[in-house]
């Protein structure tokens, strides 16, 4: 048995940070490794001690297999986590790392490439009595041949990268005529993504889940499986929502899955963590008859967390003992399945449209706090950058039920806040509420058909795009105690009446709008969209991001939060954006404007005023540095302080409103 003392993890993000939560919890030491874009990374600070390994470029870094051995060496790290994707499913990789006497977390290089091309891994399968998808997985490659194997294999077919993963390099072939040009696409796209055009064919099954067993080895032969997992919810062949256990799975099904994994890994010498990933035909139903395998990842999987919801146990505290040489905690009849627990991947992405990948800085980032589990590797001022994968955050529920634990994963999807970016919280939440899906009638194919109400474009309420306007000019202060009753003050001629004319950026689009207040916190606002008469907001009060405000005689609670460029509303479990035109920006910078901003990303140095101050035009405010640059900021035209909104040593975006002056409709 070999002690590890300090683990370096090479990876980053969420994977990287939920390995150094386990290290920690067993009194191992970390390192993080990272690119010059991840400097200021979560994993970074979380590690004890952390590597620079080179630029963004993951070839040039995370892929940068003597950057992270020289890193292991000089930290004196003994064992090196690969966590998923990058270097984790390498066997060269892993030569290299036991070559420098370090210990690999993870199964034997030799194991890694018995299942590494799937055409050899089904091969080996099939002899090991494994149960595989029909289909040709042979050595010839002329269209003649694939061809003739399709026809007889019968339409529709999947044709298969050898090398695939992430789903490229797969088409799916519903008849012969089309056969050649997606023959052509898949070689195509395979060799661009694995530098190797060999495919496969396979026999498309007819409504296909996905359903994959979660198994462990350790270095003694022996080897269990921890159940399964129900991936079936995907788009492009790619995982969405993961639950364990399968909604429906026939105790005898369940058992021969898992006897089956545990097979396809006894047969290749498996030691550690892996998943043998079946498709599984439910046209009729679940039946034990009806599984076949597909693939084995090597690795931890992105979706390990549902696992680790129903047997209670850590799976990457597993990885390490077993890595270490011990014997696996537990055996087979010791392992249980408690209740359900489902995963939903939350990425950076436009789900509106097409599921565009989104980048940008999180200007806002919160999740919910209570029973709901949410491993993230980013933190609110994090930028999503095009360089990695843009998962933000993966939420985990669990419950004694499937209906219970779908509930508290939609619930606490509407209660994350994330602004600064686009994300697909929405379509999961009705993913999570889908008819089809809430009542596990699920195939690979469900997100697809039931694909427009799950990406319905959803326009703001008219309350919430006049709020946003009242925000984005900053008309509202923060604490700001106007009298509850109107009529205690008298007629609102004292403030001045002021109507001012705004314009708000709407879907792409500026829209113009005129506010009027009508009382202290009572506001009318008129423009295109809006109805006729007007939109009337009463009582509205903020503190801090919390806003209140009265509609038609209805109170309502909302949270906002805004930079220079963006407002980002959420309301009853949708988040609403709005940009800021130059405009209002402009507005705000240029003499009379309402607030100081800060131009770029920076330090609050010192703040020279407080809270009921009077100022002149020009007089210094707040003084940030930048880029190691120091700027003074100062006030854009004379007037009283009404909220400093940072403090000294704050880190703030760039278009963050640090000062605001009370507007002349405020000075009652
Ligand atoms: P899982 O089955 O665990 O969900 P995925 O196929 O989604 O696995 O891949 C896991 C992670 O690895 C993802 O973040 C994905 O972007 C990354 N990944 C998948 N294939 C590759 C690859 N060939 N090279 C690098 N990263 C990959
Ligand atoms: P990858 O390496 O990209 O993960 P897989 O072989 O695991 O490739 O397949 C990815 C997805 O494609 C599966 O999760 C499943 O939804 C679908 N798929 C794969 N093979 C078949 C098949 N024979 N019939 C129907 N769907 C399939
Ligand atoms: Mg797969």
């Amino acid at each position: 048995m070999t002690k590890i003392t300090k683990i370096l993890i090479a990876n980053r993000g969420e994977i990287a940070c939920r390995i150094i939560r386990t290290a920690r919890k067993m009194g191992i030491a970390t390192v993080a490794v990272y690119s010059e874009a991840d400097a200021h990374a979560l994993h970074v600070e979380m590690a004890d001690e952390a590597v620079l390994i080179g630029p963004a470029q993951a070839s040039e870094s995370y892929l940068k297999v003597d950057a992270i051995l020289d890193a292991a060496k000089r930290t004196g790290s003994d064992a090196i986590h690969p966590g998923y994707g990058f270097l984790s499913e390498n066997p060269d990789f892993v030569d290299k790392v036991e070559n420098a006497g370090l210990i690999f977390i993870g199964p034997s290089a030799k194991a890694i490439r018995a299942m590494g091309l799937k055409d050899a891994a089904k091969a080996l399968m099939e002899k090991a009595g494994v149960p595989v998808v029909p289909g040709y997985h042979g050595e010839a490659q002329e269209l003649v041949v694939l061809a003739g194997k399709a026809n007889e294999i019968g339409f529709p077919v999947l044709i298969k990268a050898r090398a695939g993963g992430g789903g490229k390099g797969m088409r799916k072939v519903d008849n012969q005529a089309d056969f050649p040009a997606a023959l052509s696409s898949a070689r195509r796209e395979a060799k661009a993504a694995f530098g190797d055009d060999r495919v496969l064919v396979e026999k498309y099954v007819a409504t296909p889940r996905h359903i994959e067993i979660q198994v462990f080895g350790d270095s003694h032969g022996n080897v269990v499986h921890l159940f399964e997992r129900d991936c079936s919810a995907q788009r492009r062949h790619q995982k969405v929502i993961e639950e364990a256990p399968a909604p429906d799975m026939p105790e005898d099904m369940r058992e021969a899955m898992g006897a089956a994994a545990v097979q396809a890994a006894k047969a290749i010498g498996y030691s550690g963590a892996g998943t043998v990933e079946f498709i599984v035909d439910a046209s009729d139903g679940l039946s034990a008859d009806k599984f076949w395998f597909m693939e084995m990842n090597t690795r931890l999987q992105v979706e390990h967390p549902v696992t680790e919801l129903i047997t209670g146990l850590d799976l990457v505290e597993w990885q390490i003992r077993v890595a270490g040489g011990e014997t696996l905690p537990l055996s087979q009849d010791q392992l249980s399945i408690n209740g359900h627990a489902v995963e939903a991947r939350i990425y950076a992405e436009d789900a509106e449209k097409g599921f565009l990948p989104a980048v940008g800085r999180l200007l806002h980032l919160q999740f919910p706090e209570g029973d709901i589990r949410v491993d993230a590797g980013v933190r609110a001022g994090d930028e999503i950058t095009p360089f990695y994968d843009p998962m933000i955050a993966k939420v985990i529920a669990h419950g004694t039920t499937r209906a219970e634990a779908l509930g508290k994963l939609a619930g606490a999807l509407g209660r994350t806040e994330i602004a600064g970016t686009v994300t697909n919280a929405a379509f999961l939440t009705r993913l999570c509420r889908d008819a089809d899906f809430a009542s596990g009638r699920l195939d690979t194919a469900l997100i697809d058909r039931n694909i427009a109400s799950l990406t319905e474009r959803v326009t703001a309420p008219e309350v919430i795009t006049a709020l946003a306007v009242l925000a984005a000019y900053g008309m509202v202060g923060s604490g700001t105690e106007f009298p509850a009753s109107v009529s205690s003050i008298g007629p609102f001629e004292i403030w001045g009446a002021p109507k001012r004319s705004v314009t708000l950026e709407i879907d792409g689009q500026n829209r113009s709008f005129t506010v009027e207040r009508e009382a202290a916190s009572d506001w009318r606002m008129a423009g295109e969209g809006l109805a006729a008469e007007g939109t009337r907001l009463e009582a509205v009060r903020r503190k801090g991001d919390d806003w209140s405000f009265a509609a038609k005689g209805i109170s309502k609670r909302c949270r906002l939060v805004q930079n220079g460029t963006e407002v980002a509303v959420f309301h009853e479990g949708l988040t609403y954006r709005f940009g800021k035109p130059s405009g209002a920006r402009a507005d705000d910078l240029a003499a009379g404007g309402d607030q100081v901003i800060s131009m770029m990303p920076g330090i609050v140095k010192q703040v020279l005023v407080s809270e009921g101050q009077e100022v002149k035009s020009g007089d210094p405010m707040v003084i940030m540095e930048a880029m190691k640059m120091e700027m003074t900021l100062a006030a854009p035209r004379d007037g009283v302080v009404a909220e400093v909104l940072v403090s000294t040593g704050a880190q703030v975006a760039d278009g963050v409103s640090l000062v605001r002056l009370t507007g002349e409709a405020d000075a009652a």
